[in-house]
């Protein structure tokens, strides 16, 4: 069995895993609503992946104005 040489430090795991959370968020626009949206992903906000409607969605009633 394969064995490691020497045991990894705490601190050197902590210091590797710190970076992995650093790495950002790739994001694409919707190509419907342009909104930001993971890639290959259906729209949450529109309900479209690339020209296809997916998902029906309500459009959020707006409260009337107050005057
Ligand atoms: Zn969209």
């Amino acid at each position: 069995m394969a064995v490691p040489k020497k045991k990894r430090t705490l601190r050197r795991n902590r210091n590797r895993r710190a970076l992995q959370k650093l790495i950002p968020l790739n994001l694409t626009h919707c190509p419907h609503c342009d909104k930001l949206i993971p890639p290959h992903t259906v729209c949450k906000f529109c309900g479209y992946y690339g020209t296809e409607s997916i998902i029906p969605i309500k459009e959020k009633a707006h409260k009337p104005a107050t005057a």
